[in-house]
This record gives C-alpha cells, sequence and structure tokens, in this order.
C-alpha cells in the first residue's frame, strides 16, 4: 500500500447533487485527490465550480433533473464527450419529506422514491454499461443513510428509499464485481446541510440527536471526503457491496 492507492488524477467522477452540502463536500474531497467532476444539478454549481477550478482539475456542469431518467444518457454523454468518460459515480442527489405516516401522500411518496431509488438505480445501469463498454473499471458509492439501517420517524418514503439504496448496493456489487466494478454505500449520519434544517431548528430533536452522537457534533460535508476518496479509489479495489457509516459513532451508541 502507499500513498498512490489514493491517487485520482486523470479519473473523472460524475457527482449529483453537488451544487451544496455533501455532494458539494465529496466533489471537493475527489478533486482534491485530483479527480476531474461532472457535477449533475438542477441549479448551476458555480462555487462548487469555483472551489474544484481552484484545486486544479478540470470541471464540467450538466443540468439535470433526476426526479425523472430522462436526463441519464445525456449525463453520460456529457461525460464521455468532456473527459472520454466517467471512472467513478457518486449517487448523491436525494430529498426528504417529513409527515405523520397517518397523513403521508402518495405525492410524497412518488417523489422522494423517483430520486432516491429509481433514478440512483437507472444512473448506476447506465454507468455500469458505459464501463463494461468502455473495458473500463468502475466506481460506485451511493449515499445510504442511518435510516439505511433504523426506521426513523415520519418520514417514511426517505426510510423505505435509503433502505432500499443498502440492498441496491449489495445486488449491484453482486451483479457488478466481476465485470471490475466496485458498488458500495456511504451512510452519513446526522450532518449539517439543508436536509437537516428542520431537526436542527427543532430545539427538542436538535438536542435529543446531538445528546448521542458520541463525536459530540453533527457531522459536516467534509467530513465525508476521505471515505468518499476511499471508496473511489484503487484502495478499495476488493471492498463490494459494503456501506460505510461516516456517522460520528451514532450506530455505535
Ligand atoms: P441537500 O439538500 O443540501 O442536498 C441534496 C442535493 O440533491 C442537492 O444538490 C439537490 O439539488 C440535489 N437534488 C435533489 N433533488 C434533485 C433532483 N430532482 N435532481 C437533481 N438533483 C437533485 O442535502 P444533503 O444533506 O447534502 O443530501 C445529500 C445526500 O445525503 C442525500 O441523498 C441525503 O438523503 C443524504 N443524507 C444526508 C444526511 C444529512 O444528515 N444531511 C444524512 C444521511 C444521508
Amino acid at each position: 500500500m502507499s500513498a498512490s492507492f489514493f491517487d485520482l488524477r486523470g479519473k473523472t467522477a460524475i457527482v449529483t447533487g453537488s451544487n451544496t452540502g455533501l455532494g458539494q463536500g465529496m466533489a471537493l474531497g475527489l478533486a482534491a485527490a485530483g479527480c476531474n467532476i461532472v457535477a449533475v444539478n438542477r441549479r448551476a454549481p458555480e462555487e462548487t465550480r469555483r472551489r474544484v477550478e481552484e484545486l486544479g482539475t478540470g470541471f464540467l456542469a450538466v443540468d439535470a433533473d433526476l426526479a425523472s431518467t430522462a436526463p441519464i444518457d445525456d449525463i453520460l454523454a456529457q461525460a464521455e464527450a468532456r473527459f472520454g468518460g466517467a471512472d467513478i459515480l457518486v449517487n448523491n442527489a436525494g430529498i426528504i419529506r417529513r409527515a405523520d405516516s397517518l397523513e403521508f401522500t402518495e405525492q410524497d411518496w412518488d417523489e422522494v422514491l423517483d430520486v432516491n431509488l429509481k433514478s440512483l438505480f437507472f444512473l448506476s445501469q447506465a454507468f455500469a454499461r458505459h464501463c463494461i463498454d468502455g473495458s473500463r473499471r468502475g466506481k460506485i458509492i451511493n449515499i445510504a443513510s442511518m435510516l439505511s439501517f433504523q426506521g426513523g420517524i415520519r418520514v417514511p418514503s426517505y426510510t423505505a428509499s435509503k433502505s432500499g439504496v443498502l440492498g441496491l448496493t449489495r445486488l449491484m456489487a453482486n451483479e457488478w464485481a466481476s465485470r471490475g466494478i466496485n458498488v458500495n454505500a456511504i451512510a452519513p449520519g446526522y450532518m449539517a446541510t439543508n436536509n437537516t434544517e428542520a431537526l436542527r431548528h427543532d430545539p427538542e430533536r436538535s438536542r435529543e440527536i446531538l445528546g448521542r452522537i458520541p463525536a459530540g457534533r453533527w457531522g459536516d460535508p467534509e467530513d465525508l471526503a476521505g471515505a468518499a476518496v476511499f471508496l473511489a479509489s484503487s484502495a478499495s479495489d476488493y471492498v463490494h457491496g459494503h456501506t460505510l457509516a461516516v456517522d460520528g459513532g451514532w450506530l455505535a451508541r
């Protein structure tokens, strides 16, 4: 093992939902290891562009709404046209809807499942075909959640989607490990981003959550950078179907 195991120079990563939050933190971590970034977003990722370009690697913004699978082929085509293809896919884009299960609507079910699970699967499928057709190794990193392991409360479609992400990570690893593609996931703990704004502004929930994080603080987007580089690099070539918690110790509690 040498430092070059974590070297991503010459590689290209597609990172969905990288204009803010955890996606931005992982894109910056990958870029710091030398990787070009294809940032897939509904809005122009200008801050991410500036910070990646400061790190000296290539950056391409692709406009896409992953509420549907329609943009998927174009994402791969743009990565191919600009960088000659992609080596890494980070399926980070995700949404959450909060309501009591007794009141939960079908719309809040469908919208969350479409982004968090359906688009994740079909983008992974397109990426795996791209790797196999181009005879290149591939690394897929899915973003799971504590609610891949726990039930949660008032977030039924989110729990269903993130529990599904853990299962699909294993399934895709089983099918594609022999094709040179590593499929793994990162399960972030409670991180300070837009996704958890409602929780952090609820004094009681916020106190309860913080009180059981052994690290004694909410996570930051930078906290995912090291795990993302590990799972994107050759250091993890024999790691398949694993969901790595980066949670300040939450699950150990
Ligand atoms: P965030 O809301 O800041 O980021 C979500 C990202 O997904 C944004 O870039 C957003 O634009 C993008 N996105 C949402 N819907 C999209 C769509 N239809 N098309 C394209 N992009 C879309 O929140 P975050 O916390 O950074 O979330 C990133 C991922 O991490 C999500 O999958 C989330 O479920 C997961 N996660 C977050 C936490 C946490 O504590 N913050 C914990 C576990 C998992």
